[in-house]
């Protein structure tokens, strides 16, 4: 559930938007290094105030959305509320089910499932996603739209959209959806912000990776003026799960296994998870998410990968690193994407095919 964001620069006040940053024209498709350059946030803010106030706005997040992908799209959608802009839906690929941790999140009633979103919107807001292949059957909705703005914090963006707002050095996609709201002149309230800060304290891991940089701290700050209660978010998003998942991760983390020689000798821990364990806990596939926080806790590994069952022979995987190995070049070269220390994958096979799939891709990228 929890994603890190690339290197971050050891910036100490809020960066003035657009400097220091690589000129646009060097800022071609999948060469996204640094913030998103100035005209670029000047066409997305015209954008929205050309086609949002009278039109149908769609906002698209990543399949099995995590608490930055719904956060700053629930987040942008309730600030566009406060702009006037009435109608507005969110969405996202694949089955419609919010992970319990989100489902009070303020902004709930903007979602609808895929097949009821706007089938031809005048804008579209894409939130998180790195590549097309995350949007499932609602890349369909970005062509026919007047407008399709992406803002995200993947180095792996792909620049798919029309407007890309992609800063690889911003700790989650919230920060960026924070930036836009302030230049479209939107004051935060008390709903905005409890978006932004679940999806900033996910995507940092509760302000413990290392991209909890200044700026990170100077937006959380912004966000608690409004009043929200970090410690009763926190409680709700981190640190509540049913007795079932609380057994079941028990019994997963009981079939852990270590080589300390793999990764060239910084070492590999693992473990899986399958539809039958989920069905004897009676648990839903989001608790899956949260196993790879325990598993990545093994001092004798760098890198911690988790085996999550998706289908018969098909299985969502997940890599941690601590700095040894860029497991995002694992998950690539897998067919997958992400961060230098998070990335994912769908591998195929048995658990144990995946894991020597992903010892064999180790040695190749290490740092
Ligand atoms: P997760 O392990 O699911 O928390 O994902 C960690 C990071 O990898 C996130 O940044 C995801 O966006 C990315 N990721 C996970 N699975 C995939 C995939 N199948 N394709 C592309 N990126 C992925
Ligand atoms: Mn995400
Ligand atoms: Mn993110």
């Amino acid at each position: 559930m929890t994603e890190l964001a690339a290197p971050v620069r050891a910036s100490v006040a809020a960066p003035v938007p657009g400097a220091g940053g690589v000129a646009p024209a060097a800022r071609g498709r999948g060469a996204a290094t640094s913030g998103p350059a100035e005209a670029d946030w000047s066409a997305a803010v015209a954008a929205i105030r050309e086609h949002a106030p009278a039109g149908r706005v769609l906002l698209i997040c990543h399949v099995n959305p995590d608490g930055d992908a719904l956060g700053s799209m629930l987040g942008f959608g309730l600030g566009l509320r406060r702009m006037g802009v009435s109608q507005v839906q969110a969405t996202f690929p694949g089955e419609f089910e919010v992970p319990e941790p989100f489902v009070a999140l303020p902004g709930m009633d903007l979602l609808v499932p895929e097949p009821q979103a706007y089938p031809d919107p005048d804008l579209v807001i894409v939130f998180d996603v790195a590549a097309e292949s995350r949007l499932g059957g609602l890349v369909d909705r970005l062509a026919p739209a007047k407008a399709a703005v992406v803002l995200d914090h993947h180095a792996s963006n792909t620049g798919f959209g029309g407007i890309n707002l992609v800063d690889a050095e911003a700790a989650a996609t919230s920060v960026v959806a924070e930036e836009l709201l302030s230049r479209l002149g939107v004051p935060l309230d008390a709903g905005i912000a409890e978006c932004l800060y679940v999806a900033l304290a996910t995507d940092t891991g509760s302000f413990k990776f290392d991209m909890t940089t200044p700026r990170v701290h100077e937006m959380a700050a912004r966000l608690i003026a409004t009043g929200i209660r970090p410690g009763d978010i926190s409680r709700r998003i981190f640190d509540t799960r049913p007795f079932g998942a609380m057994k079941l991760f028990a019994e997963v983390l009981a079939r852990a296994a270590l080589d300390p020689t793999a990764a060239g000798g910084h070492g590999m821990v693992w473990t899986h998870v399958t539809q039958a364990d989920l069905e004897r806990h009676g648990q839903r596939p989001y608790v899956m998410d949260a196993l790879i926080d325990p598993v990545r806790t093994v001092a004798e590994a760098d890198v911690a990968v988790l085996v999550k069952q998706l289908g018969e022979a098909e299985w969502a995987v997940s890599l941690r690193s601590k700095g040894a190995v860029d497991v995002s070049a694992v998950a690539v070269a897998m067919g997958g994407g992400g961060h230098r220390l998070a990335a994912g994958f769908t591998g195929y096979g048995t658990p144990g095919d995946v894991v020597v799939a992903v010892r064999e891709k180790l040695d190749q990228f290490l740092i």
